[in-house]
């Protein structure tokens, strides 16, 4: 190659875009072209004749550090007497701090005599390339996964192919980037993966455009997780789609949270629901109870009209509205006559029977305002207001008619009445009237009741008693 100055190569040489710079065997330089000169910016004067280990230029590796003689490109051909391939160099000299980037190829010429020999270099500037970093190292080094495919392929089963996975997506998938790449992304779909997700994004590629989606992958031993997926496209100098580039997320964990914090919700409403359904119960439970409690305290189990207690209440109050209305105030005790005979005739079962028609009798015999109850075994009180008490025997006897009214029959089929005995004392509701001494009274009175042969009323009338003492 000693005849590269023939005119034809040579104006080749002169006109090249790219840099080209010829060095003897012993490295001088013979020839360097105007780009070569342009590049490292000296004057054809100061390039000829110097040598690669000139200290008007340093060289330093993609690491910013100096190359030694040894890695020089020119070196490396002399002493491997073969090519240096796309080798990535900077070049600082004393006119600028900043390195220019260069790609340099290099190879030998041989010929038969070692000083006929030569070592070509070419070069291009990849500066603006280079940049002031490495888009790659980004790529690979983010916590982001990245993966990027080609564009002109993207039929299942093999397309779309990746060229580039980062080191992210090696953590997370388990494959290695020699096993992913020239693979298609469908190696990371499962069972679980939404079909109606995936035609999204199939379609979105089709028409080159971006896409976000969610979606639930498998790494390489079909463990499951879920990725917030954005695509977006890549494209050349000429704005065509050459490839597709996917960052993705793992929300697995988000997710996996939501879903939990989802189901916590869901229980935490169940139990409020089955809570207020519990209180309903409990609340209508303690109601009930409270009403069984209060019927216990004041109404008399078997017949189911106030007892004693509920009666002797009542008849106070009611003896205080008629002191207040300046009214008479009627106390009667009804006794069932030969109700032990009734017992022992028909059985105790008939007695009680006999005793809740007579209550029943009572319920409807008096009216809202007036009071009864259940005094004793077969006695039953009454408290009603008079206006006047000349009424009083008249409302007796009608009660006593109504008991003698009443229809039984036994279980042996036997029909039978009974009677009762009212023994009754009225009196003007003076201010110190009180329900005991009323009662008193009438027990009197139903005494003679009985004596009189039973079936009777007596009305002790206090005032008369009074006028007829006084
Ligand atoms: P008199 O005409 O004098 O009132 O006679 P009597 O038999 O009705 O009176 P006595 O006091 O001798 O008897 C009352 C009976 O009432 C005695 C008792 O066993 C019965 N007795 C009391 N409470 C109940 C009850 O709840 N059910 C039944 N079946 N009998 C009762
Ligand atoms: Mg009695
Ligand atoms: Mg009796």
């Amino acid at each position: 190659m000693g005849n590269f100055e023939s005119p034809i190569l040579k104006n080749l040489l002169e006109n090249a875009n790219i840099a080209v710079v010829i060095h003897r065997w012993d490295t001088s330089v013979v020839y360097a072209n105007p780009t070569a000169l342009r590049l490292l910016r000296l004057t054809h004067e100061q390039m000829l004749g110097k040598d690669a280990l000139d200290p008007v230029w340093r060289f330093i590796d993609e690491d910013k550090h100096p190359l030694s003689s040894d890695q020089f490109p020119v070196t490396q051909v002399k002493r491997f007497k073969g090519p240096v391939n796309n080798m990535i160099m900077g070049v600082i000299d004393s006119a600028q701090v900043k390195p220019s980037w260069f790609m340099v190829n290099a190879y030998p010429e041989i010929a038969s005599k070692e000083k006929d020999s030569f070592i070509v270099i070419t070069f291009s500037d990849i500066t603006e390339q280079k940049g002031l970093f490495s888009f790659k190292a980004i790529a690979d080094n983010s916590a982001e996964i990245v993966i990027v495919t080609e564009a002109d392929d993207l039929a299942a089963p093999l397309g779309p192919r990746i060229v580039y996975v980062n080191e992210a997506f090696v953590k997370l998938t388990g494959y290695s980037r020699e096993e992913a790449i020239g693979e298609t992304p469908r190696i990371l779909q499962g069972k679980e993966t939404d079909p109606a997700e995936l035609k999204r994004i199939s379609t979105a590629l089709k028409n080159r455009s971006s896409v976000s989606a969610k979606v639930r992958n498998y790494t390489k031993t079909g463990h499951p997780y879920w990725l917030d997926i954005n695509i977006f496209p890549l494209t050349n100098r000429y704005n065509e789609v050459t490839h597709f580039a996917a960052i993705q997320r793992d929300v697995t964990q988000e997710i996996y949270s939501a879903e939990q914090l989802e189901s916590n919700n869901k229980k935490l409403k169940e139990l409020k629901v089955d809570l207020e359904r519990l209180i309903r119960e409990r609340t209508i439970e303690l109601h009930d109870a409270n009403k069984k409690l209060f019927q216990y305290a004041y109404y008399d189990v078997l017949t189911q009209i106030p007892n004693r207690r509920c009666f002797l209440d009542q008849a106070e109050k009611l003896l205080s509205r008629a002191k207040r209305g300046s009214m008479f105030f009627l106390v009667g005790i009804v006794d069932v006559d030969y109700f032990k005979n009734i017992n022992d005739t028909f059985g105790h079962d008939m007695g009680d029977k006999v005793l809740i028609k007579v209550a029943e009798c009572f319920s409807l015999f008096f009216r809202q305002e007036d009071v009864f109850g259940r005094y004793g075994g077969e006695e039953f009180g009454f408290c009603i207001l008079l206006e006047d008490d000349s009424q009083a025997v008249g409302i007796c006897e009608r009660l006593r008619v109504s008991i003698s009214a009443l229809c039984f029959t036994s279980e042996t089929h036997e029909n039978f009445t009974i009677t009762a005995s009212i023994g009754v004392c009225v009196s003007e509701a003076t201010p110190s009237l009180s329900v005991d001494t009323q009662l008193k009274k009438a027990d009197i009175a139903l005494y003679k009741a009985k004596g009189d042969g039973r079936n009777k009323v007596e009305v002790m009338l206090v005032s008369a008693i009074e006028k007829q003492d006084g």
